[in-house]
């Protein structure tokens, strides 16, 4: 026995498509086949049935009807999977023996275009080179064709920071990569990885971009080259259309934005939220007002993407500004934009062919606006303005031509007719008339026919098997006059007649109707033809509008929160009028937080040193000195009184416990990490956040490490940068006057009998007490515990703390001290519990579980607390 025809052209698509689960067209149905059904019936939790395939063995297999495959294929791509769609492309008449079936699209988790997705947000592909020590990076979001591309100096942390803020659904890979990308690779989570080559013939980039010709891509990096090729190759390779809307090729240098690491950009919950990853309570959430979806991703994009060039961050300041002075300019701006849809996705279904009519409409209707838009903007006066002025294209012809050619409320479907609008070609009036006559004629037949046969009953109806018809109920038999009707099908209680007559015009009315149908879908396929030709301008003019969206939502936000323009300096001075944090401020209510002010200053007070309470508001302050500097550099207004702000080149930020066990780090790993990264790459223009370094392990030892990197920080010429530090060791506070550019700052909380309140107010001076006790009786701690705590704390800050130097030491002490350590457990011999602890500890480490990460992290914990014994 062997394989079905069928099957042998099954298995010959599905080995050009190892990757995909094939969709396998079979009339209504599209089938997936052997471990692709396993998968799918899994995933989709579809029936796992079976089919002769002419082995043995029934082949596993499972369907879904072909109508409803965008959800099933939705699914599937979120979770991972590339899906390889195979129709017939052969039309059955012309086949001898089976049709031919090949893969018209796949949809991969970088290529799928969700059309619920009303997110703000793109879908990146990202494609990955190295070449002469360069690592080459290609960006494409092919549903708005924005295509660009960048190369640095081959480092996995940079690569990585860029991967963060990118943050891609698929990286396109060559298949042979060296081992270390390769291994960065595979830690990323959620990400699809797909490795292809391609033929250096295979694609031509001289041509695609109208901004870069033959000469400029020469100009560009052999890995900027690679990157773009395997980009395109792998978008023809899954798309199989003409990739008209790619068309522009935006190269930028990573190092003409303000740098922000992957932990920082989480930590100061840019774009979302820390915990749950959603957008509430983020910098974004609390800015994006944008009128249009394409705003709010450009939003997006300027948040990720802060400038570092003054002049470029002024120019979109004053743009800003003039926004923010002329409100009633700006709400006229903010009411035409709200009727523009998404002209980048339209424009993208424009290329790839998927556009319908009633997408031209909303087209034509945003391109409306646009003539009033640049009329609102024709007097002013800010750079910024005057060139999206310059820019906006109304592409009257084209609006004019959607107007005359475009029904208002056309069918989605193209093969229904009901497109194009009267008046626009002779030929479909005329069609029109002639359907329209037919119809008319037949209405009146039913009249003329009761008439002439006496039968008030009579009926004309039509069904799709039979056509037009003459019904007339079994008591009217006798009625009919002789040879006036043929019958045609017999009811129960009624016959169907047709009448040559009737039969002509039924032909009339079917032909016009068809051939309309078929004129209407030329037509649209000719006006298609001619907007694809303005892609070019289209994209530009969205681009335009999505900016003007951005500057007018920035104004309107400035204006409702209550922000202020800051000003930019290149002198290494932070100086901060009553600063308030914007998220914070957003969700405890406006007018509730309790601003302060921050004054840094690279040549002298660098390295603010925050102490105060636990819940005191050390972090919130801290954020938002950062959130605050980078608002400033994408051109928004600031929450403040007054600012002016730093230019600074990178943030950093190491702000609290995030672990990343699955990676084989421990939480103090983490913390060291972060901290050395920071070490290694801050310059003097950065602006550096250290939350509590050190708590992750004994006090002495985190004293120490917050101590020597205070030390670092501030006395490296090639550091020197602002720093925020906050802590709960008192003992650093000593520092200042001892180590330049160190000042200590506190937080104020008023003691209130037994309990405190927190002021919320940063002072200058370092505060002496922790107040851990008193936090944690607000916490809601049982009364027996917080006493005992006291009664412990008492005692251990009466011990003559010179004989003692080290917390066990502490502990026995208070242990042998205290007359109210009664209790059994703590009655046992403290060292020889400790030692019992240790070695139980050892004897249960299993090795082979151990991955030589957390062997190292097991080694160096065991290794402190034998220290911790001696
Ligand atoms: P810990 O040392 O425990 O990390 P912390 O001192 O860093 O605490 P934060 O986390 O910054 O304290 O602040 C605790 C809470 O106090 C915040 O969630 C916020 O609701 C509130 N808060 C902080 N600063 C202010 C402020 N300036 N005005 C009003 N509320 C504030």
């Amino acid at each position: 026995m062997g394989l079905t025809p069928m099957m042998l052209q099954y298995f010959e698509i599905k080995e050009r498509y190892k990757d995909c689960i094939v969709f396998f067209r079979l009339g209504d149905f599209y089938e997936m086949f052997f471990d692709d059904a396993k998968t799918a019936s899994k995933e989709l939790e579809l029936v796992l049935t079976g089919r002769d395939c002419g082995l043995e063995e029934r082949a596993p297999m499972c369907g879904i009807p072909f109508h409803a495959s965008a959800n099933y294929i939705s699914r599937l791509v979120q979770k991972g999977y590339k899906v390889a769609i195979c129709e017939q492309v052969q039309d059955p008449s012309e086949a001898k023996g089976i049709v031919k079936r090949d893969v018209i699209k796949v949809i991969t988790p970088g290529t799928y275009i969700d059309p619920s997705n009303d997110e703000c947000s793109n879908t990146y592909l990202m494609s990955i080179t190295e070449s002469d020590g360069e690592f080459g990076l290609a960006i494409s979001d092919i549903s708005t064709g924005e295509f660009k591309t960048t190369s640095f100096k081959e480092s996995i942390n940079t690569l990585e920071d860029e991967i963060a803020k990118i943050s891609p659904k698929e990286i396109i890979v060559f298949n042979e990569i060296s081992d270390y990308l390769n291994k960065s690779l595979e830690s990323l989570s959620g990400i699809l990885i797909s490795k292809k080559d391609y033929k250096a013939n295979d694609i031509k980039i001289e041509s695609m971009f109208e901004n870069y010709k033959e000469t400029d891509i020469s100009s560009l990096s052999n890995s900027k080259i690679s990157a773009i090729k395997l980009l395109l190759s792998y978008i023809k390779d899954t798309q199989k259309c003409n990739l008209s809307n790619i068309n522009f090729l935006d190269v930028y240098e990573i190092i003409n934005f303000m740098t922000i690491d992957s932990s920082s950009r989480r930590n100061l919950e840019l774009t979302e939220n820390i915990h749950e990853k959603t957008k509430k309570g983020s910098l974004l959430w609390v800015l994006d007002n944008t009128s249009t979806t394409m705003g709010g991703r450009a939003l997006r994009k300027w948040i990720e993407e802060p400038l570092i060039s003054k002049d470029e961050i002024d120019d979109r300041l004053n743009g800003v500004d003039e926004l923010y002075k002329n409100i009633s300019l700006n709400e006229d701006i903010r009411a035409s934009l709200k009727d523009i849809y998404d002209i980048e996705r339209i424009v993208g279904k424009i290329a790839n062919g998927s556009v319908n009519a009633k997408d031209l409409i909303s087209l034509k209707n945003s391109l409306t606006k646009v003539p009033a838009i640049k009329n609102f903007i024709s007097s002013t006066t800010s750079t910024i303005l005057k060139k999206y002025y310059d820019n906006l294209d109304p592409l009257l012809e084209l609006t004019s031509l959607l107007e005359k050619s475009i029904k208002d409320d056309p069918s989605i479907s193209l093969k229904e007719g009901n497109i194009i609008k009267d008046t626009y070609s002779k030929d479909i009036d005329e069609l029109r008339i002639a359907k329209t006559n037919g119809k008319e004629w037949i209405a009146s037949l039913e009249n003329s026919e009761r008439d002439i046969t006496g039968i008030k009953s009579l009926k004309v109806g039509y069904n799709k098997v039979f056509g037009y018809y003459i019904e007339i109920r079994k008591a009217n038999y006798d009625s009919i006059p002789e040879g006036r009707y043929i019958r045609k099908q017999t009811l129960s209680n009624s016959e169907r007649y047709i009448t040559q007559e009737l039969k002509e015009m039924e032909d009339k009315i079917l032909g016009a109707e068809e051939k309309l149908i078929n004129l209407e879908y030329k037509l649209f396929l000719e006006i298609r033809c001619i907007v694809e030709k303005h892609i070019p301008k289209l994209k530009n003019t969205a681009r335009t509008l999505s900016n003007i969206d951005v500057l007018s939502t920035l104004a309107k936000v400035a204006l409702e929160n209550n922000y202020v323009k800051p000003t930019l300096n290149s002198d290494g001075i932070i100086n901060i009028v009553d600063g308030r944090h914007p998220v914070v401020e957003k969700v405890i209510g406006l007018g509730e937080f309790i601003s302060n002010d921050s004054l840094l200053n690279r040549n002298n007070d660098r390295l603010l040193l925050i102490t105060g309470p636990n819940m005191a508001g050390k972090s919130t302050y801290m954020r938002q000195v950062a959130l605050i500097t980078l608002m400033a550099q994408i051109g928004s207004f600031v929450p403040a009184k007054a600012a002016n702000i730093s230019l600074c080149d990178k943030i950093f930020t190491r702000i609290g416990a995030s672990d990343d066990l699955a990676g084989g780090k421990s939480t103090f790993m983490v913390e060291m990490w972060e901290v050395s990264n920071i070490l290694n790459n801050a310059t003097s223009k950065s602006l550096v956040l250290l939350d509590e370094v050190g708590r992750g392990t004994s006090t002495y030892d985190g004293l120490s490490i917050a101590w020597a990197v205070i030390e670092y920080i501030s006395k490296n010429k090639d550091l020197q940068c602002n720093t925020l530090f906050a802590t709960h060791y008192h003992e650093l506070t000593k520092l200042e006057g001892q180590i330049e550019g160190v000042k200590n700052y506190s937080v104020a909380v008023k003691e209130m009998n037994d309990s405190i309140i927190f002021l919320r107010k940063i002072i200058e001076g370092g505060a002496d007490q922790s107040y851990g006790i008193e936090v944690a009786k607000l916490a809601g701690l049982p009364e027996a515990v917080i006493n005992r705590a006291k009664d412990i704390l008492n005692n251990l800050e009466n011990v003559d703390q010179n004989n003692l130097n080290t917390n066990k030491e502490l502990f026995e002490k208070e242990i042998i001290d205290s007359p109210k350590s009664q209790t059994p457990d703590i009655q046992m011999d403290f060292e020889s519990l400790e030692k019992e602890n240790l070695l139980n500890e050892i004897l249960n480490i299993n090795i082979l579980e151990l991955t030589p990460m957390s062997a190292m992290n097991e080694l160096y914990s065991l290794i402190n607390k034998v220290k911790a014994l001696k």
